[in-house]
């Protein structure tokens, strides 16, 4: 049987983050995906400020930005295409770009899901990490010491590996989960619909103001429009209700129509390259941890549409377990550590899944969104020419100060089982970060502060707050690791 430290079920973004976290310090991963080729599928088309901040502390920032539409990060409500400058511009909880220029080194950005995982695959290509395609897995089975796993190759015989840890990345109809027996509840209504894919140069018609979304309202033309790639490719969707307009599954014709209308633009002609049906509903696993075994993205929950939160909260769980795990393997932490992964994660989950199954959910101001988002991280500022705070963080804990030789003397030996890198910043940027000139802030590898000191160090004071997380880690989480 094949022996593996790590496999993850799933080559979507939630498992794809988790893939490069890891691969990135060293840490070799099996991916198992069912599909034989990518989806082609543009999907979602937003990403949030932090996913945009995870993608360029992987330097894929610029590759993922040159497939991005160049767009405000609101929605323009409007009754057709061609009326658009009579519309209203709504905010949507995206930061506009002066805000991420506050707030961030880089920008949420309107990039189509399929363009953002093609990045991502070419990462993890070049990292120590193997991924099979045309591999379905069809059994998980706890055995002690990890997992076993059988798999269904493609057109060939089933076989088993065995996994010290395993993520199930395996979207909302997760086998992972089902096999483990974790129960899902269900929130809201079902959100049913259909789109169509398609291209037309409608942002010759749209001007110079452009919108990461357009809510069409005029009646019989009721849908949203998003732009979802380089060369004018759209989606189109709409909503289907019981006793509402359109018939329970549109057709294309149906749909092109509508889109007609909507648009209402005499002569223009879309070519329509895709067309499909989608139902979803808020969802949420009891429990996203089974022992060895940990749920990521749509396995672990489920939103609708509405928010537009669904691929980055995937890429924040995958990040977040990668981490947490890779520490683990290394030796920095014990296993409890992941038992962080569920409490740190559950309460943001659960903020974009209310949202998602709210009527009125799509409209929210940035500043009551964008906290959920950065999840507690560091504030950014410059500290160079292009050198942000974010940048500065190591893969252990980082130490910020702008009294480095006295922390450095103070830290001594032994240093904590997780390595402590000590990094000057100016005078003014410790005050900015709310540290006096003798002050300094303990990170964890995401940005999260672990503990603050606003005067000089004494000796093993940094030890004490590193071992008192992972104490306090370990003692959360006593409990539920396995
Ligand atoms: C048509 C469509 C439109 C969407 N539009 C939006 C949107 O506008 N905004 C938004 O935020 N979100 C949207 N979403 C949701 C968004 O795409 C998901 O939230 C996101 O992809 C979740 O990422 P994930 O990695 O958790 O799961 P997925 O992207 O579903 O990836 C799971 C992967 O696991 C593989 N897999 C499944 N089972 C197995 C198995 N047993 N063995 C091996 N591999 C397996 C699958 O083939 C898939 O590649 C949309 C989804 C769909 C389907």
């Amino acid at each position: 049987m094949n022996e593996h430290r790590v496999v993850i079920v799933g080559a979507g973004p939630a498992g794809l983050a988790a893939a490069i976290t890891l691969a990135r310090v060293g840490i070799e991963v099996l991916v198992l995906e069912r599909r034989v080729g990518t989806s082609p599928l543009p999907r979602a088309t937003v990403l949030s400020l932090r996913s945009m901040e995870l993608l360029r502390g992987w330097g894929l920032a610029d590759r993922v930005l040159a497939g991005a539409d160049d767009v405000e990060m609101t929605m323009r409500e409007t009754t057709t295409v061609a009326r658009v400058a009579e519309g209203t511009t709504v905010d949507v909880g995206y930061p506009s770009a002066q805000q991420s220029a506050v707030l961030s080194p880089t920008r949420a950005a309107c990039v189509a899901q399929d363009h953002l995982e093609a990045v991502l695959l070419a990462e993890l290509a070049a990292l120590p990490a193997r991924l099979e395609r045309g591999v379905e897995v069809v059994g998980v089975e706890p055995v002690a010491s990890g997992v076993r796993l059988t798999l269904q190759d493609h057109g060939a015989q089933r076989r088993t590996v065995r996994a010290a840890h395993l993520i199930g990345a395996d979207g909302a109809r997760s086998t992972v989960r089902s096999a483990l027996g974790i129960p899902v509840s269900s929130s809201g209504a079902t959100v049913a619909g259909a789109r169509i894919e398609f291209r037309a140069p409608l942002w010759d018609v749209l001007g110079e103001h452009r919108h990461l979304l357009y809510a069409i309202t005029a009646p019989a033309a009721e849908g949203v429009l998003l732009p979802a790639g380089l060369g004018d490719r759209w989606i189109f969707a709409v909503t289907v209700q019981p006793g509402g307009d359109l018939a329970d599954h549109p057709t294309v014709a149906d749909l092109r129509r509508r889109l007609l209308r909507a648009v209402d633009v005499p002569g223009l002609d879309p070519r329509i390259t895709r067309h499909d049906r989608f139902s979803s509903r808020g969802e949420i696993a009891e429990r996203f941890s089974h022992g060895r075994v940990h749920l990521a993205g749509d396995a672990a929950h489920r939103v609708t549409p509405r928010g537009g939160t669904g691929l980055n909260i995937a890429l924040a769980d995958g990040y977040d377990l990668g981490w947490k795990l890779g520490w683990v393997l290394r030796g920095r932490a014990g296993r409890s550590l992941l038992s962080s992964y569920e409490p740190e994660r559950r309460p943001a989950v659960r903020h974009n899944l209310e949202r998602s199954v709210d009527l009125s959910g799509a409209p929210r101001a940035a500043p009551l969104e964008v906290p959920v988002d950065l999840a507690g991280r560091i504030k950014h500022l410059w500290v160079a020419p292009g050198v942000s705070t974010l940048d500065l963080l190591d893969d252990g804990f980082t130490l910020l100060t702008a009294d480095p030789p006295a922390w450095r003397q103070a830290l001594g030996r032994p240093a904590p089982a997780a390595p402590v890198s000590v990094t000057g910043v100016s005078v003014l940027n410790a005050r900015s970060l709310g540290l006096g000139p003798r002050g300094a802030v303990l990170l964890r590898p995401d940005g999260v502060p672990v503990a603050a000191w606003s005067t000089s160090p004494s000796a093993g004071l940094v030890q004490q707050a590193a071992a008192a997380f992972l104490d306090h880690e370990a003692t959360d989480g006593a409990g539920s690791a396995a």
